[in-house]
């Protein structure tokens, strides 16, 4: 049997994370987190509505999930996030030990890895997938704000 769970089936679930924060006037960006193939968090980014910079998507799932599994570290989790985290949630996953980070467009501009930020060394990276659609996403919301 075909396993349905492959890393684009759960960025999808992230990329309607970010559409609903693009609904909401939200930078789109979206996280979920899963473990054994269980989504156990899920969230979009809410600076605006919460008025928080540190209200980044990652930094949402990470505590929801840490709330779940009743336990800091994220060991045997995976996080999928629509755009290359930046330094801050870069951080933020080095301190929760996740054991893979997926993520779709990378963030020429803010993205940890031109920063020179390092994840933890048992931290598993994936970039590039459904990268297209998440840097479309981002694109129409600029142009939108512009107009
Ligand atoms: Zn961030």
């Amino acid at each position: 049997m075909i396993n349905p769970f492959t890393d684009e089936y759960f960025m999808k679930k992230a990329l309607q994370e970010a559409e609903a924060a693009f609904d909401k006037g939200e930078i789109p960006v979206g996280a979920i987190i899963v473990i054994d193939n269980k989504i156990i968090a899920r969230s979009h980014n809410l600076t605006e509505l919460l008025n928080d910079v540190t209200a980044h998507a990652e930094m949402q799932s990470i505590t929801a999930a840490a709330n779940f599994l009743g336990g800091k570290y994220l060991i045997g989790c995976t996080l999928y996030v629509t755009l290359e985290p930046c330094q801050m949630c870069a951080g933020a996953l080095y301190w929760s030990q996740i054991s893979k980070i997926v993520y779709g467009a990378t963030d020429d501009n803010r993205g940890y890895v031109k920063m020179g930020t390092q994840l933890h060394p048992k931290t598993k990276v994936v970039n590039g997938i459904l990268a297209d659609e998440a840097a479309d996403l981002m694109k129409r919301f600029f142009a939108e704000k512009r107009k």
